[in-house]
């Protein structure tokens, strides 16, 4: 499926704040609900593409890809198995089904029996971690903000943990069905129950903490154990550990996404790590042992005697692990030759004797107008 530009999907400005996105995507979500709309195929894609779109306008960081190049496609991320996704999901299949924090897990045409309750909202934690930490592994604090189970009635909703009702208009299935007459016979259509809101109960004296609720808003520590290898945008799954739901709905999950802090000695493209090493020109071309920093250590690297500047060279087994265990990286070195920017009268007098001794025509130098530019354009004349 093509995706639509999510914006007009969800017929909303480009500079829309996420509280207009939000209820311009709750009232079509609605509106097109499944449960609204039985058996209607065209609700029902039009529903998941409204979802889709929400999903990359509520991440800030798919968003702002969207708004730069255009597109909602995401590359999948390194490693893939176990708990792990690229940055950013594709489509509605990502952060959780979006769509049961509104109208809990409701499946249609179960027969009318519904679970009372609503599941948690998934919920996003963000961690920023560098290089060393993703050699190693390690393990975070993340703050969570997260709606958590009333502790002042036990999640019931009601004064001191009296439990809810069973609505008296839809008899808790939490939905209501109309029969309408048309020209081609009776038609059935099933509406969410307007008393209870679809949650099939009623609260009449309200816990005081919660004021019925039954959820409170929650910020708690959790440790997160991040493996080695992660890549910048992947994301911990951690499910269960989202906000908690409502009578019988399941919690949510918690998505930790990492960041990997940019360091400026080094860019990573996956494993490999790529760095820059600078060597004089006597040590280009006599030869030299250096030192490279890596990320863990330092690592010697044999410059053979007329390296020249770009070369590139490797450190084997220095750059960073893959995501499940495994051989690390490679480091590679690009040789940059540094040349002198100022010399001394007697340090250019000796470089003129070299390009003497290896019979180069002498560079005219400076002070003819040329510079450096002037003597490496003269050689060739
Ligand atoms: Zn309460
Ligand atoms: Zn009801």
């Amino acid at each position: 499926m093509a995706a639509r530009d999510p914006y007009q999907v969800l017929g909303v400005a480009r500079d829309a704040s996420a509280d207009e996105l939000k209820s311009a995507y709750r009232k079509l979500a609605r509106k097109y609900h499944p449960d609204v709309n039985p058996n209607d195929a065209t609700a029902e894609e039009k529903f998941k593409e409204i979802g889709a779109a929400y999903a990359v306008l509520s991440d800030p960081e798919r968003r702002e890809r969207f708004d730069r190049f255009g597109t909602t496609d995401d590359q999948a991320g390194g490693g893939g198995a176990g708990d792990f996704f690229g940055g950013g999901q594709a489509g509605g299949a990502g952060f959780g089904d979006l769509f049961d924090m509104f109208f809990g897990n409701q499946t249609q045409g179960g027969g009318g029996r519904r679970r009372s309750g609503r599941d948690g909202e998934d919920v996003r934690a963000d961690v920023e971690i560098n290089y060393t930490e993703v050699l190693s592994g390690t393990s975070k604090t993340v703050r969570v903000d997260r709606m958590a189970t009333c502790t002042g009635c036990k999640g019931s909703g009601g004064e001191g943990g009296k439990p809810p009702q069973t609505c008296a208009t839809c008899k808790g299935s939490g939905a209501v069905s109309r029969v309408q007459n048309t020209f081609i016979g009776q038609v059935r259509t099933q509406t969410v129950c307007p008393t209870c809101s679809g949650e099939g109960v009623v609260i009449s004296d309200a816990c005081k903490v919660c004021r019925g609720k039954r959820v409170v808003k929650d910020s708690s520590e959790v440790k997160v154990d991040i493996p080695a290898g992660v890549e910048d945008g992947q994301m911990m799954h951690m499910p269960g550990r989202g906000s908690d739901g409502i009578g019988a709905g399941r919690a949510g999950d918690l998505y930790v996404v990492i960041s990997v802090e940019s360091d400026e000695r080094f860019e990573r493209r996956g494993q490999e790590l790529f760095t820059i090493a600078e060597i004089t020109f006597a040590q280009a071309a006599l030869g030299d042992h250096i030192k490279i920093e890596g990320i863990d250590d330092e690592y010697p690297l044999e410059i053979p005697a007329g390296t020249q500047p770009g070369t590139p060279m490797k450190v084997k087994n220095a750059g960073l692990p893959p995501l499940h265990g495994g051989r690390r990286g490679d480091l590679h070195v690009q040789i940059d030759v540094e040349i002198p920017t100022k010399l001394t009268e007697a340090e250019a007098k000796l470089i003129r004797e070299l390009a003497e001794l290896r019979g180069e025509k002498a560079p005219r130098g400076e002070e003819r107008g040329g510079g450096i530019l002037g003597g490496f354009f003269g050689k060739f004349k």
